[in-house]
This record gives C-alpha cells, sequence and structure tokens, in this order.
C-alpha cells in the first residue's frame, strides 16, 4: 500500500465507517505500530526461529513451525501451520527457495495483509553462491557463515524496529550483541580448521548444505545431493563420492540430522568395496538446529558443535 492508497483509505473509513474501524486500516501490515505488546513471530525453521529470539528478544514472541530435525527443502505446511501463519504479525523465513514448498503459503498469507520477511533476500547478490544446479538461483544455506548470519540479523532487527519504532534502540542493540557473538565463532572456526591437515579439509556430507560453511571456514564441500533435498542420490553420486573418498583417503564422511543417512551409509560401503575405511564423523546440524536445550539447539552452540565435531574427526581419523 503506497501512502496515497493509505491516505484514501483513511479518509473513506473517516467517512463511511466511523473512527473504531480506522484502527484496523494497515492490519498486519507493516503500518501498524507494535510498540506497546509483544510481536508475534511465526518463523520457518529453527534456524530462523532461533535469529528472531536472538534479535528480538523480550519483545517478541516466536513460534517455529519446523522442529529439529525437520528438512526444509521438503516441508508442507499443514491446515494447523497454515492457522498458526494466520495469527501471525509477522512470518519470517529464510527465503532464496530454501522453503522450496512453501512459496503458495506465504503468497496467500501476504494477499490475507499479513506482514513476511524473507531474512535472506536482503543480502547482495554477489555474496550469493550461485547453484551450480538450477540457473539463476543461489544456495540458500547462508546461516552456515556467521559473518553473512550478521546481515540477517541486522536485516530482522530493521524490520523488527519500524513494527515497533519505540523500541528501535533495543532491537537494534539486541542485533548488535547477536552480531559480536557472530564474530567471536565465526573467529573460532577460523582457528579451528587450521587444525586438520590441508589435504583432509573436506566435507563429506549428506547434501550440499555447506558450501557456505567451506567458502569462510576453509573446507572443501562435496554434497551427495545438490543444494536440495528433493531429489535424492543415486547410485552414480554415490559411486562419484566414494571415488573421490578412496582416491583421496579421506578420513571421515557425516550425516545431517534433517536428512535420511541411508545416502551416507552406502557411499561408506561404497568406499570399503573400494578397499578404503572410512569412518562416519558424526551428525552435523546444517539445516536444522539440535532440540532445545542441548549444546547444539542454538545457532551459536551449533557452529562451534558442526566445527569441533567436523575438527576431531579429521584430525582423530587421519594417519590411520
Ligand atoms: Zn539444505
Amino acid at each position: 500500500m503506497d501512502a496515497t492508497d493509505l491516505l484514501r483509505r483513511l479518509v473513506l473509513c473517516f467517512v463511511f465507517a466511523g473512527l473504531a474501524a480506522c484502527a484496523k486500516v494497515g492490519s498486519g501490515s507493516q503500518e501498524r505500530d507494535f510498540s506497546d505488546r509483544s510481536i508475534r513471530v511465526v518463523a520457518t525453521t529453527t534456524v530462523v526461529a532461533d535469529l528472531a529470539r536472538m534479535v528480538g528478544g523480550t519483545l517478541v514472541s516466536v513460534e517455529g513451525l519446523m522442529g529439529p530435525g525437520v528438512d526444509p527443502h521438503l516441508f508442507k505446511a499443514s491446515a494447523r501451520d497454515v492457522a498458526t501463519m494466520a495469527e501471525a504479525d509477522i512470518i519470517m523465513y529464510n527465503g532464496l527457495h530454501l522453503e522450496g514448498k512453501m512459496a503458495d503459503v506465504f503468497a496467500e498469507m501476504q494477499a490475507r495483509g499479513i506482514a513476511t520477511l524473507a531474512v535472506a533476500e536482503g543480502i547482495p547478490d554477489t555474496l550469493l553462491r550461485e547453484s551450480a544446479l538450477f540457473q539463476g538461483n543461489y544456495d540458500p544455506h547462508i546461516w552456515l557463515d556467521a559473518i553473512l548470519w550478521k546481515r540477517a540479523a541486522h536485516v530482522v532487527a530493521q524490520r523488527l524496529s519500524a513494527m515497533a519504532p519505540g523500541h528501535a534502540d533495543l532491537f537494534v542493540a539486541q542485533g548488535n550483541s547477536f552480531g559480536a557473538a557472530l564474530d567471536t565463532v565465526h573467529a573460532y572456526a577460523q582457528q579451528a580448521v587450521r587444525r586438520v591437515a590441508p589435504a583432509q579439509r573436506v566435507i563429506v556430507t549428506s547434501h550440499d548444505a555447506f558450501g557456505y560453511y567451506g567458502d569462510a571456514y576453509g573446507f572443501e564441500v562435496v554434497g551427495l545431493q545438490g543444494i536440495s533435498t528433493a531429489t535424492e542420490a543415486g547410485t552414480a553420486d554415490v559411486q562419484r563420492v566414494a571415488r573421490m573418498v578412496a582416491e583421496r583417503r579421506i578420513p571421515a564422511i557425516f550425516i545431517e540430522s534433517s536428512v535420511s543417512p541411508r545416502g551416507i551409509a552406502a557411499v561408506r560401503e561404497a568406499v570399503r568395496a573400494r578397499g578404503f575405511e572410512v569412518v562416519i564423523g558424526g551428525t552435523l546440524f546444517g539445516d536444522a538446529l539440535d532440540a532445545p536445550g542441548t549444546p547444539s539447539g542454538t545457532y551459536l552452540g551449533m557452529l562451534r558443535y558442526n566445527t569441533d565435531t567436523i575438527v576431531e574427526a579429521l584430525t582423530n581419523a587421519g594417519g590411520h
């Protein structure tokens, strides 16, 4: 709604409906001021929900649609999820087609006048990884680079500030505080990778979630599936990855909490058939955080946990 449109609607409602109805103008959209109560945020993934909580603090109530272990590429909103979204003051999602089956429901919510925010879509294209699989699309897994995720935190702080101008200073302060914590975990990961011999700095996982992580922290990344899990890995993918692991004697490969471990188990068997033993180095949290209350149940804990798991597996198993 542009300013002229809003003015016209205001005039019309004063004339025809009286003052009470005028309070409804802009309901659910950004024109409303939420400074007098907490903002109801509905977030798609556990990672986006964590971001909303870190930036919004006690001034937001956050409900996440996807639990731990849920794959966002395949997630479809249930009737209950749609009802939850319809009650939101704002729906926050990652965007860049991460939530590949939710485009229609986002459009429906927008049509109903509910505010939405794709936290990844304010990031300049030049900082995004192009998708080899889908031309013109970008890799959506930006949160696995803590510095890129700072930009998403800024986007959320700006939007919450616009919704509740009375609390803008607090949202900006909380965003900055989270940003400082992101700097710390980023430095931790950059330091940790140095323990791994350069030739062994390879992360083999179920799907290509770790491209940004690899770029940021110095790992080569090999996903069995592409940047989406919508297509299952075939025998050729398993053999391609197994050959690479065996030839380069990569000591460990990893499963992901939101993807079936079958594909990685098949790679392990195929590597064994080539006369080399590779271990499953652990479970990484790529597209979903762990359960609340666990060390990897928050974004900051997750990045540290993934880094420790990767570094330990690639160093401990090395030399065997
Ligand atoms: Zn993914």
